[in-house]
């Protein structure tokens, strides 16, 4: 008797131990990630969802910080970028994720070298006016089929809407080669304008913009990055209009006030676009900040278990034309 106990208990501990090995995390993907060298002076620790409480500034004084780590919660900064690395490869590994990265090149491909899964490291270039990367080097880039993705365009920092003519040469080569373009549009935290962008305007974040930037690119892929927020009557108002312009999440869900952002997705999706938001985290330094950003939607009250999964995961197979059994 007694052995046939132990047997079953050994046999117990070693199916689960093959259950736990085989259950994979339900896939997710990111479309929001930044790739940038490290440099600790810069890397602060952070507290998110910080913007609950923006200090009364006064232009006399010193400028408030453009992030806090006062907040119950404190996500510590990667102080390398080996730390950040491999913490990035093994999150990406532990949550079985997908992401699309922007920045720094160099950076990019020491992450796809170190991962066992490269090829779900997808590499996006971007722009944010006319006088950075030139028309010919933009398309050539895309041309070396390293770049996926035309990603995080910047035009808002440099005060440009996006259907500024000096800038409609490089839609025009993504819509050509048929990339998917990701546009800043919205959030600028507390003080952009005075802080760290003068040019930034938030009235060149307003999603209506777009409009005649699709009208003349009519083939092209947008998606607005930060979901254009707080504009939401003018984001539900673009996505009605226009049927293949989706949105991400990214920054917003970690930054501003928890009941803003659950009220901003709530609407979007009541709005009746629950298949057109995709997740970002905005990913830069904080290795931790993805569980953080990825347990917004997990916990989110409103949403179904199905419209979690789009969101976080079936989304933007659908956007990148990509096949979801390849990723899962
Ligand atoms: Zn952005």
């Amino acid at each position: 008797m007694k052995n046939v106990l132990s047997l079953g208990i050994a046999m117990l501990f070693s199916l689960s131990s093959l259950a736990q090995t085989a259950t994979k995390h339900a896939p997710i993907f990111d479309v929001h990630v930044h790739a940038s060298k490290i440099n600790p002076n810069f890397a602060n620790d952070m507290s998110p969802w910080f913007l609950s409480d923006m200090p009364g500034a006064d232009p006399n004084e010193p400028m408030p910080k453009f992030l806090n780590a006062d907040g119950a919660i404190q996500l510590k900064a990667a102080k390398t970028d080996k730390e950040f690395q491999d913490e990035l490869i093994k999150t990406m590994n532990r949550l079985n994720m997908t992401i699309v990265v922007s920045g720094d090149a160099s950076v990019i491909r020491a992450w796809k070298k170190a991962s066992p899964t490269p090829e779900r490291i997808i590499p996006s270039i971007g722009f944010s006016n006319d006088k950075g990367i030139s028309v010919q080097a933009f398309e050539d880039s895309l041309k070396t089929g390293f770049y996926k993705v035309v990603g995080e365009i910047g035009l808002q920092y440099q005060g440009i809407s996006p259907s500024d003519m000096s800038v409609d040469k490089y839609f025009e080569v993504a819509e050509r080669l048929n990339v998917p373009v990701a546009i800043h549009m919205g959030t600028g935290g507390n003080g952009m304008a005075n802080l760290t962008s003068p040019k930034y305007r938030a009235s060149m974040g307003n999603p209506l913009l777009l409009e005649d930037l699709l009208a003349r690119h009519p083939k092209m892929k947008v998606w607005v990055m930060h979901a254009g927020y707080p504009m939401i009557d003018e984001m539900v108002a673009l996505m009605g209009a226009n049927a293949y312009v989706y949105v991400d999440v990214a920054g917003m869900i970690w930054s501003y006030p928890l009941e803003e952002i659950h009220a901003y997705i709530k609407r979007l999706v009541q709005a009746g676009f629950g298949k057109r938001i995709m997740y970002g985290t905005d990913h830069m330094v904080w290795p931790k900040l993805m569980e953080t950003s990825i347990g917004v939607i997990e916990n989110a009250q409103y949403l179904s278990h199905d419209q979690k999964r789009d969101i976080l995961y079936n989304n933007a197979m659908r956007f990148f034309r990509l096949d979801p059994e390849k990723y899962k």
